[in-house]
């Protein structure tokens, strides 16, 4: 058995190989950049008016002639001698030899002359060219991941395609004789399957949408079969259920035979102790427990982070913060404790209905509380690491 902490440690550490692929900007959301982006164009392109008003060349003089008209778009470079004024709007080329942009509000305005009420300050109100940015400068770094701010900026610097990292395709295992889809009569000693509905969700939510579902009845054969089916599809295998020590948990020896070599075993941690971690070349494996709460904890601790690193997320944990807890809690189980709670206004309340058979603690909750397992007790104030769901 491995220590929680030390499971953690070997999904950041594995090595592997990313891949990469071209997208058009629109579908780039959330995607991570896989390159240094050097931006092809200064920006602004051109000295640009920042506001409605007119273009002088300042001088002494407070009263300049209205000779001409600069509106957004016009590409007409206007020459202005002084004493002389261009009308002119918020994104409009400034004219040559302007170096100030009065604003409407600081002038009069009678019989084709303004008069300035307020002196601007040279160069006020016109952005120089590359004042954003320059020609040939790298704009964006490989590594961030590209949030609507950055798909508008690339839009505005002309970028139209961007390689990203690529996502991995996710294929699940669902073990269970027991099982049964939603939309029938429950049958007599059945349950509904919840674990594939629920992970494609959480897959869905960190981006990956090629994923595919398999089910396998609890025996051997066919557990091995679907294990060799689902590797022959997908980049990583997400397992549910079968990986225990029970006459009908397969899960363990049907990988071996597949050849998934084992990284980790068992974590000393509640919930979530039977999980399996491994790899065949550079496919992974997680073989979750089948209990629904167990195997939603271990997707947001491992299987989040390695499926952030494999899409070249450089901050691939869940977010943490440290809060103070409501109510006290013990822990005689010297196993590391991820509990379900809502966290409000920086206080977080510790729920009840921890076992891991029960998912309605988790459907309210939005963090998972982590109490290390040296930590015996934590009393109603204490200090504790939230582990955030909902970001
Ligand atoms: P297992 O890990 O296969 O021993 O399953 C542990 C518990 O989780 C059992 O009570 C199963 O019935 C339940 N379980 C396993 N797989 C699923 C699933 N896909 N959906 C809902 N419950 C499940
Ligand atoms: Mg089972």
């Amino acid at each position: 058995m491995i220590s929680s902490v030390n499971a953690i440690k070997k999904i950041e550490s594995v090595k592997f190989e990313t891949l990469t692929e071209q997208l058009n900007i629109e579908n780039a959301l959330n995607r991570t950049l896989a390159h240094d982006l050097i931006t092809p164009i200064n920006m602004p392109p051109f000295r640009q008016s920042a506001m409605d008003g007119y273009a002088i060349k300042l001088t002494n003089s407070n009263t300049y002639n209205i000779i001409d008209e600069s509106k957004a778009g016009d590409g007409r470079n206007i020459n202005l001698n002084p004493g002389e004024a261009a009308r002119i709007f918020t994104g409009a080329m400034v004219p040559n030899n302007a170096d100030t942009v009065v604003i409407q509000e600081n002038v009069t305005k009678d019989s084709g002359a303004i008069t300035i009420t307020k002196r601007p300050e040279q160069f006020d109100n016109i952005r120089p060219i590359g004042e954003q940015v320059k020609r040939g400068e790298i704009v964006l770094r490989k590594g961030i991941k590209l949030n609507p701010a950055a798909i508008g900026f690339l839009a505005g610097i002309g970028i139209q395609n961007v390689i990203v990292y690529k996502s991995p395709k996710v294929s699940m295992v669902i073990t269970g004789n027991e099982l049964q889809k939603a939309g029938q009569e429950l049958e007599e000693g059945k349950i509904f399957e919840s674990n594939s509905v629920m992970l494609e969700a959480a897959l869905k939510k960190i981006n990956i949408n090629e994923i595919s579902i398999f089910k396998t009845r609890d025996t051997f054969n066919e557990t091995k079969e679907t294990i060799a089916k689902s590797l022959d599809e997908s980049d990583v295998v997400l397992i549910s259920g079968g990986i225990s020590v029970g006459d009908y948990d397969f899960v363990q020896e049907a990988l071996k035979v597949n050849e998934v070599d084992e990284i980790f075993y068992k974590v000393n941690q509640k919930p979530g102790k039977p999980l399996w971690f491994g790899r065949k070349g550079d496919q992974f494996v997680f073989g979750l427990p089948g209990n629904p709460a167990s195997a939603l904890s271990c997707f947001y601790i491992y299987v989040t982070p390695l499926l952030n690193r494999l899409m070249g997320s450089q901050s691939f944990h869940l977010p943490k913060i440290k809060s103070r807890t409501l109510s006290g809690y013990k822990n005689n189980t010297g196993k590391t404790l991820f509990l379900k709670g809502i966290l409000k206004n920086n206080e977080v309340e510790i729920l009840h209905g921890q076992q891991s058979s029960m998912l309605h603690s988790f459907a309210s909750s939005n963090v998972l509380v982590r109490i290390p397992s040296d930590t015996k007790l934590i009393n109603a104030g204490n200090e504790v690491e939230c582990i955030l769901l909902n970001t």
